[in-house]
């Protein structure tokens, strides 16, 4: 019984209303939006929604879940279009716009925005890349043959750039450090996704970082430290995201690069976990704490932190072996494990259109990691290998099977 209050109607947030549900909870629910959107799903804007012209198959709102579902089925009481202010513990509350909503569980999933470049305020054609509505400007200016400029080589600005080629478009990226994604997958492999830019015609440019976005009004051109200029009419700012935190600053939460929560997502405050993007917690799996920004784990999050907000007696741990993937131009990328590596090893060698990649990454004389290259048939194949803790030997093996058969 009682009040569930999930704060941020994204992923997270609505997996969790929708567990709770599902787990029996009868009490009321009531899910706190900042957008004016019901809860939607983010991968597909940086694909589908962009790839084509606004008119096409694939250019619909990526909505989860008709409102008839959420109200009526579900009997979540909707509270969109406005952010939660602040969390008050000692009343158990949480303040929205002028109204305060008492929780006797609280789960907050406010997830992340878009980190933005200086001084860019007020110029038109400068975006970044996280909400629809961010999604629905930048398609509109590809639909009009924008000349594109990326700023940051990381999935989204890679994505981003693959929908530009896919329509014909020109673009540039540019990547302030030597090599693409070094923190996302390491050196090695950055080198390699970076390839699938060139074959596909993105100019790409690295090591340089862009000094001044000029225009009167709206953008006109991008001044790099090289000293070059690249004309553009739009330019899409993707240099990574902060957690949504600052509404939390003196509600007695722990914040450092997000919500500091324990193994079962308990933030140490009663009645309030957390889950999703904004959540850094102790992964037993790695036995460290991280912060994921990924679909997969973002939404199993929401569903296990909600189920220990309805239970905190029987809280149960959240384990998981990191995963995400990235569409670029024909290929799919896909990553399990950490990043952070001794040594990482190509055992398959990616000819596009014909093999698939498979590099693997080896701390101490364990798996930890895995990345391919169009190996969906594979990848959670080495998922498995990491959680039940596979030696290097072991990996190795397998690996060399696979590639026989
Ligand atoms: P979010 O989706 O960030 O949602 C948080 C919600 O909380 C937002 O709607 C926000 O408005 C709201 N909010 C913030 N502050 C407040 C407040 N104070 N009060 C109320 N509401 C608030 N992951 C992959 O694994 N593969 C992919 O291919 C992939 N592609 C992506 C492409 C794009 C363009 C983006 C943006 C993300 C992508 N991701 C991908 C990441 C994935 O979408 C995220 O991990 C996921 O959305 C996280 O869900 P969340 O609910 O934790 O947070």
């Amino acid at each position: 019984g009682g009040r569930l209050v999930v704060v941020g109607a994204s992923l997270a947030g609505l997996r969790a209303a929708e567990t709770a549900r599902k787990a029996g909870f009868g009490g009321a629910i009531t899910l706190v939006g900042a957008e004016e959107h019901l809860p939607y799903d983010r991968p597909p804007l940086s694909k589908a929604f962009l790839d084509r012209g606004a008119d096409s198959a694939g250019a619909c709102v990526p909505t989860f879940r008709p409102v008839e579902t959420l109200r009526d089925e579900l009997g979540v009481e909707l509270v969109l279009g406005n952010p939660a202010l602040a969390l008050h513990p000692a009343r158990k509350a949480v303040q929205v716009f002028d109204r305060e909503i008492r929780y006797d569980h609280a789960v907050i999933a406010t997830g992340a925005t878009a980190r933005r470049l200086p001084a860019t305020e007020g110029l038109r054609g400068v975006h970044t890349l996280r909400t629809l509505d961010d999604a629905v400007a930048v398609r509109a200016a590809l639909d009009a043959g924008a000349r594109t400029v990326v700023v940051g080589a990381g999935f989204i600005g890679s994505e981003v750039a693959s929908g530009a080629r896919k329509r014909g478009l020109e673009i540039t990226v540019v990547e302030a450090l030597p090599t693409p994604l070094v923190r996302a997958v390491g050196q090695a492999m950055g080198e390699v996704c970076a390839s699938l830019h060139r074959r596909n015609g993105t100019d790409l440019r690295c090591g340089v970082s862009v000094t001044e976005i000029q225009g009167d009004g709206r953008v006109e051109r991008v001044v790099l430290s090289d000293g070059s200029t690249v004309e553009a009419d739009l330019v899409v700012v993707g240099v990574g995201t902060e957690p949504a935190t600052g509404w939390l600053e003196g509600s007695g939460l722990t914040l450092d690069n997000g919500i500091v929560c324990d193994e079962t997502l308990f933030t140490g405050v009663e009645g309030v976990y957390a889950a999703g993007d904004v959540v850094r917690w102790r992964n037993p799996a790695f036995g460290r704490q991280m912060r994921l920004e990924h679909w997969t784990s973002a939404a199993e999050q929401g569903a296990a932190a909600v189920r220990n907000a309805l239970e905190p007696a029987a809280a149960r741990p959240y384990s998981t072996v990191p995963y995400f993937w990235s569409d670029w131009y024909d290929s799919r990328i896909q990553f399990v494990g950490l990043p952070q590596a001794d040594e990482v090893r190509v055992v398959e060698e990616h000819v596009p259109g014909r093999h698939r990649c498979v590099a693997l990454y080896r701390e101490g004389d364990r798996l930890t990691g895995a990345l391919t290259i169009d190996g969906q048939s594979v990848i959670m194949k080495y998922r498995g290998l990491i959680m039940k803790n596979a030696g290097w030997d072991e990996a190795l093996a397998f690996a060399e099977q696979r590639r026989a058969a």
